[in-house]
């Protein structure tokens, strides 16, 4: 059975003629134990998404128009508050770019943590079971550790709380968006190994989040590349990286640099993601797009299965590039 199941998912923010559509159509899934990377430059709607899954997003202004969200056998959009409630933290725990934003400044890590098993586990919501979470993320010296602030910690092992605090409520789904984004390289490959082994260790699917394709290539099974609000191709890790169909994939990767590649042939893709109002008609990539033909200026494309079983892009033409 899937885990996460979302289909055809369409959302808003705003109104009436003000509305601006953030993500349009979008289907994903994730199975048990499974690792599914989300890609797309800032602006894509990958955060949206993720906080559709656990309905975080403030409503309004965000509206639902379309599409169902499943997150294990429960329909998360109709869901009674309740079962919200069970959903989140139960089901799906965050860990999101920022840790000390995220931590609270006052609460010493010892509280915090408690805090979270008293609301999930709470015959388990010791000072033991802290430092055991504590000592599962590496997080060196866990008795005194526990006692300090937020404060007294460097942005990795605040990163490593908040993984922590993430996996004290047993959850099936680490949703983690941009885990490492603001940690040194050293520290990012550090997390992403642990995440890794929380997974394989507890079963747990990983929506992984992020603008960088070389975290997907060390860390996820499958991958879903994300355009201004849609998904452009989905397939297997390997298969994205060693043949991408969509041009806009094509470009993702051409502009990650790659040990012993000449760096002057590292490209940049011209211009950026539309802002949601200036969404243009056809294919939303096509301003960008090198291959663009005429009719994708008009007709909007569809997500198609292409190449191989498990895979899907939205472009009629990806098949003709060489
Ligand atoms: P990403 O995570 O891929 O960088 P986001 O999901 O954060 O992108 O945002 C996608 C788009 O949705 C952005 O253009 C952003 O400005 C817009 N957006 C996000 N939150 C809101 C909101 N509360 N109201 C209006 N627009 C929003
Ligand atoms: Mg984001």
């Amino acid at each position: 059975m899937l885990l996460l199941d979302i289909r055809d998912l369409t959302l808003a923010f705003g109104t009436g003629p003000n509305a601006m559509p953030a993500v349009e159509g979008l289907s994903l899934s994730l199975s048990q134990g499974e690792t599914l990377g989300l890609v797309g430059e800032s602006g894509s709607g990958k955060s949206i998404t993720a906080l559709s899954i656990a309905r975080l997003l403030p409503s309004p202004p965000a509206r639902y128009l379309r599409g169902q969200i499943r997150l294990d056998g429960r329909d998360v959009l109709t869901a009674t508050p309740r079962s919200l409630r069970e959903l989140r933290g139960g089901v799906v725990s965050y860990v999101f770019q920022e840790p000390g934003s995220s931590l609270n400044p006052v609460l010493r890590i010892e509280t915090q943590i408690r805090e979270t098993l008293r609301q999930h586990r709470p015959q388990a919501a010791d000072r033991p079971e802290v430092i055991r979470l504590l000592e599962r993320v590496g997080i060196p010296a866990p008795e005194r550790r526990c006692r300090e602030y937020p404060h007294q910690l460097s942005g990795g092992m605040q990163q490593r709380v908040m993984i922590a605090m993430a996996l004290a409520s047993r959850p099936k789904l680490l949703v983690a968006d941009e885990p490492t984004t603001a940690l040194d390289v050293t520290i990012q490959a550090q997390i992403l190994e642990l995440l890794d082994d929380l997974s394989e260790e507890f079963g747990m699917s990983i929506l992984l989040i992020t603008h960088n394709l070389g975290l997907v290539a060390q860390l996820a099974d499958r991958v879903a590349i994300m355009y201004a609000g849609q998904i452009v191709e989905t397939g297997p890790v390997p298969e994205v990286l060693r043949s991408p169909l969509h041009p806009y994939t094509r470009l993702l990767l051409n502009s990650v640099p790659q040990l012993g590649k000449d760096r002057a042939r590292l490209t940049a893709i011209p211009g950026s993601v539309p802002s949601l109002p200036n969404v243009p008609p056809g294919c939303r990539f096509h301003p960008r797009c090198p291959h663009a033909q005429p009719d994708c200026r008009q007709i909007e494309p569809v997500e198609l299965p292409a190449a191989s079983l498990n895979r899907t892009v939205r472009c009629p033409y990806a098949l003709t590039f060489t």
